[in-house]
C-alpha cells in the first residue's frame, strides 16, 4: 500500500473514533430512563398524595415529591398512551391526580432524535467504511463512482487519423468493409431498401496483421466516433463489473450513434459458455451475455456497428457467431507477396529510399512476414541508415534489418527454405488438384503457401450448397483429397515430409468416424460402435467406451486401414494422370505465392503443353 493510501485509512478510522467518542458523551450527557422508579411505584406515590408536580417531555417523567421538592426523580412513560390514562389504570382515581401539578414541556432535540439517531449511526458508519474501503481497493481517488463505467477510449470522427491507404494488402477484407463504411456514412439509402443494417463484423486473422487498423480505418474512412476496449477491459475482480461496463459502453455509443465500437481480443470475454471449470455464473459468462443482450437490444435504427477482433475465432461462442450478431467475418490474413509489397509502400512513405532499393526484391525475400513485421523491418532499415549517416535507406540497410527482425526475439513467423517452399508448394498443389478432379469435393476457393497460423500453406473450398446429410461418397472423397498432399510428394520428390501430419490425422478421423459411428462400412455393417463419454462439467467429450469385442477392434482397424490406402491410392491415380497440371500449378504458386479459383480454373482449360516447366 502506498503513502497516500496509508493516510487516508488513518484519517478514516480517526474520524469514526471520533464520533463513537461523541455519541458516547453526548449518551451520557443525558438522563438514562432508567432510575429506579417505575410506573407502579409512582402510581402507588401518587394514590399515598407524596408527588408534588410531574414534568412531562415527551415521553420522559420528571417526578418532584413534597417530601423533597428540591430533586427530581426520573421515569418514563409509556410511547403513545399519555400519563392521566396509564395512571387510572394503575387505579389512580381523578380525584388523586387533580392533586399533582401536571406541566408539559416540549421534549429535548436529544429525547426525540436520540433513538433514531443511535440506531442509523452504527449503519452510517459501516457504510462510510465500505465506501473508504472501496476507494482504496481501486487506489484511485475520484474512480470510486465510475466503477461500472466501460474504459472504452473514444476517438473523436471529425480528423480522420488512419484510412483505408493506410491498410495495404488485405484487399478482399478491405473491399467487405467498404460496405460497413456505407451503411455508417448513408444509412437511409439502406433502410429505404428495408435491409437490416449489420450490427457485428468479426475480423479474424493471425495478429499483427493490420485487425487493429483496419477498425480504425473504417472509423476514419466514415468520420464516425470510434469507441476502442480491449476484452480483457471488462472483466474485474468484482463480479458484475464486466456486465456493468458493457451496458454503460453501448449507453455512451447509443448517444454518440453513429458510431463504432470496437473490442479488441474479444476471446478474453467471447469464449464457449459452460467450457470453464468455474461454473456457469462466472463473471466472463455474464459479460458475453450482456454483450449478446445489448446487440439484441439495438433497433434497427441505432447506426453502431461493433467491429470484434480475434486471432482464436474457433473458441467463441456460437451464439456470438449467429445472424443479428457477429455474424460477418471479415478475414485479415498474412500478406502474399503482392500484399506485402503494398504494405512495404505504405511504410516506406516519407523516408528518403536509395535508387538501389527494390522493393519488389524485399517482398520475394519476406515470406511469412506480418505487416507489423513489416512495418519493423521498414523502420530497422532507417535506423541503420540514420547510424551510417546516410540520407537514404539504401539495399544493404534493408537486408541487414530483414535479418535483424528475423533473428530477433519476438520472431514469430519464420522465414522458410527454398526448398521447404517448394515442398509446400506441390503439397498443396496436389491437394487442390485431386479436390478438382473428385466429384464430391468442394469447388476450390483459393489456394496459398503463406504462413497461416501454424501451418505453411493451406487450400480453401467451400461448398456450392448447404448439405448436413453427407454422403458416403463425399467422405471418401474427402479423404483423397487430404491424401493428395503426400501423393504429389512422393510422385515428385519420391520421398515424403512431415508435412502431411494434419491432413493425415483427419483423414484418418474420417476412415474411422465412417465405421464407428456412420456404419459405412460393408465389412461392419450399420452398427455404431462405442460410446461417448460426456463430462458435463467441461461441456466437451472426454473419451470414448468400448463396447466392442477385441476381435471387432482390430476388423474396424482393417476397415479404416482399407478405406485410408484406397484413398491414398485414388489420390495418386488422379495426379498420375494429370502431371502437367500439378507442375504448372506448383510453379503458379511458387512464383505468386496464392492462387485464386479464376487462375486455379484456368490451368485445367487449356490444352496441357507440353514442355511445360517440369517440377
Ligand atoms: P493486429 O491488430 O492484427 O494484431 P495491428 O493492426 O495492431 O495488428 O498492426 C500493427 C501494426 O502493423 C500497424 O499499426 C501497422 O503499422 C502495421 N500493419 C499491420 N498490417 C498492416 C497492413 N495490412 N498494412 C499496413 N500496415 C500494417
Ligand atoms: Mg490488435
Amino acid at each position: 500500500m502506498n503513502r497516500g493510501a496509508f493516510r487516508s485509512w488513518i484519517i478514516g478510522l480517526l474520524v469514526v473514533l471520533a464520533m463513537v467518542a461523541l455519541l458516547t458523551t453526548f449518551m451520557n450527557g443525558q438522563p438514562s430512563p432508567q432510575s429506579g422508579l417505575t410506573l407502579s411505584d409512582l402510581a402507588r406515590d401518587i394514590k399515598a398524595g407524596k408527588v408534588q408536580q410531574i414534568t412531562v417531555a415527551g415521553d420522559d417523567l420528571r417526578v418532584r415529591y413534597t417530601t423533597n421538592p428540591q430533586q427530581e426523580r426520573i421515569t418514563r412513560k409509556e410511547h403513545s398512551i399519555d400519563l392521566t390514562e396509564t395512571m387510572r389504570r394503575l387505579g389512580v382515581t381523578d380525584a388523586q391526580l387533580v392533586a399533582v401539578k401536571l406541566e408539559v414541556v416540549a421534549p429535548s432535540f436529544w429525547t426525540n432524535w436520540g433513538p433514531l439517531i443511535g440506531s442509523i449511526l452504527p449503519v452510517l458508519l459501516l457504510g462510510g467504511f465500505i465506501f473508504l474501503m472501496m476507494r482504496q481497493a481501486q487506489g484511485g481517488n475520484n474512480q470510486a463512482m465510475s466503477f461500472g463505467k466501460s474504459r472504452a477510449r473514444m476517438f473523436g470522427g471529425d480528423k480522420p487519423t488512419v484510412t483505408f491507404v493506410d491498410v495495404a494488402g488485405v484487399e478482399e477484407a478491405k473491399h467487405e468493409l467498404a460496405e460497413v463504411v456505407e451503411f455508417l456514412k448513408e444509412p437511409e439509402k439502406f433502410i429505404a431498401l428495408g435491409a437490416r443494417i449489420p450490427k457485428g463484423v468479426l475480423m479474424v486473422g493471425p495478429p499483427g496483421c493490420g485487425k487493429t487498423l483496419m477498425a480504425k480505418a473504417v472509423a476514419g474512412e466514415a468520420g464516425v466516433p470510434f469507441f476502442s476496449i480491449s476484452g480483457s477491459e471488462f472483466v474485474e475482480m468484482f463480479v458484475g463489473v464486466g456486465a456493468s461496463r458493457v451496458r454503460d459502453l453501448f449507453e455512451q455509443a447509443k448517444r454518440h450513434s453513429p458510431c463504432i465500437i470496437f473490442v479488441d481480443e474479444i476471446d478474453a470475454v467471447g469464449r464457449h459458455r459452460g467450457a470453464g471449470l468455474g461454473g456457469s455464473h462466472d463473471e466472463r459468462e455474464q459479460t458475453l451475455n450482456q454483450i449478446l443482450v445489448e446487440m439484441d437490444g439495438f433497433d434497427t435504427d441505432t447506426n453502431v456497428i461493433i467491429i470484434a477482433a480475434t486471432n482464436r475465432p474457433d473458441i467463441l461462442d456460437p451464439a456470438l457467431l449467429r445472424p443479428g450478431r457477429f455474424d460477418r467475418r471479415v478475414i485479415i490474413d498474412r500478406p502474399d507477396k503482392q500484399g506485402r509489397r503494398h504494405i512495404l509502400d505504405v511504410h516506406v512513405r516519407g523516408k528518403p529510399l536509395d535508387r538501389t532499393v527494390n522493393l519488389d526484391t524485399v517482398a520475394k525475400l519476406t515470406v511469412g512476414f506480418s505487416g507489423a513485421d513489416l512495418e519493423n523491418l521498414v523502420n530497422e532499415a532507417a535506423i541503420l541508415a540514420a547510424r551510417r549517416n546516410a540520407k537514404a535507406i539504401n539495399m544493404k540497410d534493408i537486408t541487414e534489418a530483414v535479418e535483424k527482425v528475423t533473428a530477433g526475439p519476438e520472431r514469430k513467423s519464420r522465414v522458410i527454405s527454398p526448398q521447404d517452399k517448394r515442398i509446400i508448394a506441390v503439397y498443396e498443389a496436389g491437394q487442390a488438384i485431386v479436390r478438382h478432379a473428385l466429384p464430391n469435393c468442394d469447388p476450390v476457393h483459393k489456394i496459398s503457401i503463406v504462413a497461416r497460423g501454424m501451418n505453411e500453406g493451406y487450400v480453401t473450398s467451400r461448398p456450392e450448397e448447404d448439405r448436413t446429410m453427407t454422403p458416403k461418397a463425399k467422405f471418401e472423397d474427402e479423404i483423397a483429397a487430404r491424401l493428395g498432399g503426400r501423393a504429389a510428394e512422393e510422385l515428385s520428390f519420391g520421398d515424403v515430409t512431415v508435412r502431411a501430419h494434419d491432413d493425415l490425422e483427419r483423414a484418418t478421423k474420417f476412415a474411422r468416424m465412417m465405421v464407428t459411428q456412420f456404419g459405412m462400412s460393408e465389412a461392419l455393417g450399420p452398427i455404431m460402435f462405442g460410446e461417448k463419454d460426456e463430462l458435463v462439467f467441461l461441456g466437451r467429450e472426454i473419451g470414448e467406451q468400448r463396447n466392442y469385442s477385441e476381435a471387432v477392434a482390430q476388423r474396424i482397424d482393417r476397415e479404416v486401414q482399407r478405406i485410408v490406402n484406397e484413398g491414398y491410392e485414388r489420390a495418386r491415380s488422379v495426379l498420375t494422370a494429370q502431371r502437367e497440371q500439378l507442375n504448372a500449378l506448383a510453379n503458379l504458386l511458387l512464383e505468386r505465392e496464392t492462387v485464386d479459383s479464376n487462375e486455379f480454373e484456368a490451368l485445367f482449360d487449356q490444352q496441357p503443353q507440353a514442355g511445360m516447366a517440369a517440377a
